[in-house]
């Protein structure tokens, strides 16, 4: 039987500065390889389809399951997990692109800092004196932990930031994924007691007035979050805020 092979072509760049580039490669088919375990037969082996020794090429993962959001690119157009794509259900030639809504750092590997920096704008954490025992934390009702909880599932893969035509390197819109972390700790019993200033977070330039509908975010998110559910329940949550604080001025 003669051997199977693996096309890939890749969107490469040595740098934010450098030209942008495709190198096509050709991997020796195995059995359930995953987008990942192919970027890491060509780092053993750069070597591209026309024989040519060429750079590894470079890209970003850490848990290769699903959690950590490391791994997301352009994966035959679509943004997702390099760990979670099978290469037995991708139509080939398989093309991988880096993440066009964040700042390149080389090949395939982008800069998501601009999420974290969003994370701690709107103070996705629950404060707690961790120096002394506290003792049990309030209890949740079992059917808000539930909804919650899948709200707490984001891992700041950025698809759902790909996906929104608001967000990008100009726009100061800190997009969907943030804004869904307000709703998550604005629901938490001990969280609550910081509502007002997370409310604020996301009440000014690039908060959620950015937000233009377009609902792309919540059909790109692989955790299947309820995107546009929080977004319009955190529309309602920042009006009345917004008018308590009015008539609070009179
Ligand atoms: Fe990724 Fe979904 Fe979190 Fe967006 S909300 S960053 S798509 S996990």
């Amino acid at each position: 039987m003669s051997e199977q092979f693996i096309r890939l072509i890749i969107e490469r760049q040595d740098g934010p500065d450098a030209s942008q580039y495709t190198e096509e490669f050709k991997i020796p088919y195995r059995k359930n390889m995953n987008v990942i375990s192919v970027l890491m037969e060509i780092q053993k082996n750069p070597i591209n389809a026309k024989g040519l020794r060429t750079t590894p090429v470079i890209w970003d993962c850490n848990c290769l399951e699903e959690v950590c959001g490391a791994c997301s690119m352009l994966i035959n157009g679509t943004a997702r997990q390099a760990c979670t794509a099978l290469i037995d259900k991708l139509e080939q030639p398989i093309r991988l692109a880096p993440l066009s809504s964040f700042p390149l750092v080389r090949d395939l590997m982008v800069d998501r800092q601009v999420m974290f920096d969003s994370l701690k704008k709107v103070k996705a954490w629950i404060p707690i004196d961790g120096t002394y025992d506290l003792g049990p934390g309030p209890r949740m009702a079992e059917r808000e932990r539930q909804w919650a909880y899948e709200l707490s599932k984001c891992m700041t893969c950025g698809c759902c930031m790909e996906a929104c035509p608001n967000f990008n390197q100009r726009s100061p819109f800190m997009g969907p994924a943030p804004i869904n972390q307000v709703r998550l700790f604005n629901t938490h019993p001990t969280g609550e007691m910081n509502k007002e200033e997370r409310l604020e977070s996301i009440m000014g330039v690039g908060g959620i007035t950015d937000c233009g509908n377009s609902q792309n975010c919540v059909k790109a998110c692989p955790k299947e979050i309820p995107l546009t559910t929080s977004l319009a329940d955190l529309n309602k949550q920042t009006t009345k805020y917004a008018i308590k604080n009015w008539f609070s001025k009179e």
